[in-house]
């Protein structure tokens, strides 16, 4: 078999070689660990992922591998998850629990829902994920709350988002849901992520320790030159080294840029991709969790935090007894910077969380880290599809795989990302 040659070391490219079966893979990391988004750092007793994550996927197959690589040893959770808005707390998707939204808002959502659902035949297929919004929900509702959060997630109107993305992520409501939701308690599920696992031990990272094992990896090795026509990588450090099979799971944008001999087009298609970015501000505080949710969004456009996590509730052994570990996205973009002032951005945090309820005081918290992480989540913009295709057209003709999230330019989760590796890695193998 020839080798391969695999750029990054995170899910994607751990679990490309493991599937390949290691022997002939090499895999060049620019950071001086595995992981990538699944990295998980453990400091004095908090355990915090890379943006918390949990795995909730039905495939069997990847739940056994992950069940593998942790000995067993996880946790299975019921969802817990609210809305946080202007003081009051909506079970997660507000839009089968209106009864918790106050009035008169509550009757505006519900009047206009219906509404919107009575003109619903007359309509045209949406080709915007506003015009998806207020079909799905009414405006008074999709103004108040999704679009609200889109401003904050996505960083963008959802005007400028399609529609290609939402599959069930976003839960489409019956005319029933919504009426009996405004009511009081549905007493079923909606949330499209009902049940979830989690390691017990070491943050959501030791679900990639299994197929780290035996892989050679060499890390601190940050691509920044490639020729396709030559089969040539260079790294930062000036070394190089030639391939025989390539796969990149590092992001598209990144690769492209240090093609030389990709067509201008080419470069041109990967410098209008859009991703999001973001601050992750863990704050460690001297008592217990003051909500049993496991996270939170948060939708009032003067704060800051947009998604709060609570990493006890993902695995008990992520904070030390009778403490609790706040985790905060803050999300930015070319489309709307992140704030650079990061003590700024610490303090603003802190006092979000004292105004919710999560924190009891700026004089309890034991620590605050704000981390940047570069890459968040692909923005699914207007100019996303027509860019992408031209890349892939160009790197399939070299014989380039694509694997991952930011490689394949897509909201893929853990279990894709395990999935994709397997399909490439039988395919390399000569399997599939
Ligand atoms: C905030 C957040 C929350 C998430 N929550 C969940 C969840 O709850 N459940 C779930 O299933 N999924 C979740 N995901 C998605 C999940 O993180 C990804 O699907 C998965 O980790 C992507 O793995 P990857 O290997 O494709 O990419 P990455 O993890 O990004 O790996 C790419 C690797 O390439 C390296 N690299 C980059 N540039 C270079 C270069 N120039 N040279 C060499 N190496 C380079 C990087 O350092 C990195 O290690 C979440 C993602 C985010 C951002």
């Amino acid at each position: 078999m020839k080798s391969v040659t695999i750029l990054g070391a995170g899910l994607s490219g751990l679990c490309t070689s493991f599937h390949v079966g290691h022997e002939g893979c090499e895999i060049y990391e620019a950071k001086p660990y595995f992981g990538g988004h699944i990295y998980s750092d453990v400091r004095e007793g908090f355990t915090w992922d890379d943006g918390p994550h949990v795995s909730y996927t039905d495939n069997e197959y990847v739940k056994s591998l992950f069940a593998k690589s942790v000995k067993d040893q996880y946790v299975e959770y019921e969802t817990y998850v609210s809305n946080y808005y202007r003081g009051h707390w909506i079970q997660h998707p507000a839009q089968s629990c209106l009864y918790q939204v106050p009035e008169p808002l509550r009757s505006q959502c519900l009047k206009s829902f219906l509404e919107s659902r009575a003109q619903l035949a007359t309509q045209p297929k949406p080709l915007n994920y506003q015009d998806w919004l207020y079909q799905a929900f009414g405006q008074v509702f999709a103004e108040t709350f999704p679009a609200a959060y889109t401003r904050k997630y996505w960083t963008t109107d959802p005007i400028n988002l399609g529609v290609d993305w939402i599959g069930k992520r976003v839960f489409y409501p019956s005319i029933e849901d919504v009426s009996e939701g405004a009511k009081g308690p549905l007493n079923r599920q909606t949330y499209w992520v009902n049940k979830w696992r989690y390691p017990s031990n070491g943050g959501f990272l030791s679900y990639g320790n299994m197929f780290a094992d035996g892989a050679r990896l060499h890390s601190n090795k940050t691509l920044v030159g490639v020729s396709l026509s030559k089969r040539q990588l260079l790294f930062s450090d000036k070394s190089s080294v030639s391939y025989e099979r390539l796969v990149s799971t590092i992001p598209l944008p990144t690769l492209i840029k240090c093609v030389e001999d990709a067509p201008r087009d080419v470069k041109d298609a990967a410098a209008i991709l859009r991703c999001t970015n973001f601050y992750l501000v863990e704050v460690a505080a001297n008592h217990p969790a003051k909500r049993k949710e496991q996270w939170m969004y948060v939708y009032d456009e003067d704060k800051l935090s947009t998604r709060i996590s609570i990493m006890e509730h993902f695995s008990p052994n992520n904070a030390p007894a009778s403490k609790t570990g706040i985790s905060v996205e803050v999300y930015g973009s070319d489309y709307r910077p992140l704030p650079t002032d990061r003590d700024e951005v610490s303090r603003r945090v802190q006092l979000e969380l004292i105004e919710m309820g999560l924190l009891e005081s700026l004089d309890v918290v034991i620590s605050v880290q704000v981390r940047f992480v570069p890459w968040g989540n692909v923005i699914y913009d207007h100019n996303r599809r027509t860019a992408l295709d031209r890349i892939n057209q160009f790197l399939d003709s070299h014989g380039v795989f694509s694997v991952g999230r930011f490689a394949e330019w897509g909201y893929l989760m853990t279990h894709d990302c395990v999935l994709q590796s397997k399909r490439v890695g039988d395919l390399l193998k000569g399997k599939a």
